[in-house]
């Protein structure tokens, strides 16, 4: 059991972890080059979905930045929460990408073509024009955006593999990185197998995902978790 005084969601926290892995020699790899590092030893992807704030992740950037790690940050295009097209978040993943690290889509295809009234894999091929007009390059890589009562986890994975046939971009439940890769993240503020802080050394490959909102810059005791 892991009690509340070990949930530590500073950026201290993260800074110090991170830290860490590099103290073991673990080397910080975007989700694109993935398929390159799958039998590699001491290999970590540090994956952010932003689902509601890009300022957030662009803390979160610089502190990798500082540490010399390139994270992958997966971007929204439906969110309520900000506006892809705007001018603030095209100014904060500048940004970003200006550290260095990589940006992918945080897509939303599904629940979006039962709005639209059409096939799934047009509405993601939709999405990948939008996301290279906003940003000027296609993704190489995506994350779904899971809303609740979202598809499961079998169906996610073939759409995973008729992506890949078809556009040749890898997705975050793609079978070779699931079966490689040790996952942990800290979804609705909570790390169900205790805080990445806790795994150091234990794995050779691991992809952790973060999300920047249950961060902050002092720590603060939640006194329950936060869905
Ligand atoms: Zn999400």
């Amino acid at each position: 059991m892991s009690s509340l005084s070990e949930v530590n969601f500073s950026y201290s926290h993260y800074q110090n972890t991170l830290q860490k892995y590099l103290d073991e020699k673990y080397q910080f790899i975007k989700m694109s080059d993935v398929l390159k590092n799958l039998e590699n030893e001491n290999i970590f992807i540090l994956r952010h979905d932003v689902d509601k704030s890009v300022k957030k992740a662009l803390d979160l950037a610089k502190i990798e930045h500082q540490l010399g790690i390139k994270a992958t940050y997966f971007l929204r295009l439906h969110s309520n929460y900000y506006n892809p097209f705007g001018y603030i978040v095209q100014e904060l993943v500048k940004q970003i990408r200006s550290f260095g690290h990589e940006i992918g889509l945080h897509t939303e295809f599904l629940d979006f073509s039962e709005i639209l009234g059409e096939s799934a894999i047009s509405t993601f091929e939709k999405e990948i024009d939008v996301f290279q007009t906003i940003f000027g390059e296609k993704p190489k890589t995506y994350s779904f955006h899971r809303t609740t009562g979202a598809t499961d986890i079998e169906t996610l994975k073939e759409f995973s593999e008729e992506i890949f046939e078809k556009f040749g971009i890898i997705g975050s439940y793609d079978q070779r990185i699931s079966e490689n890769f040790k996952y942990l993240s800290d979804s609705s503020g909570i790390w169900r197998e205790g805080c990445f802080s806790q795994h150091i050394g234990k794995y050779s490959r691991m992809q952790v995902l973060i999300h920047a909102e249950w961060w902050f810059d002092k720590n603060i005791n939640l006194e329950e978790s936060l869905v």
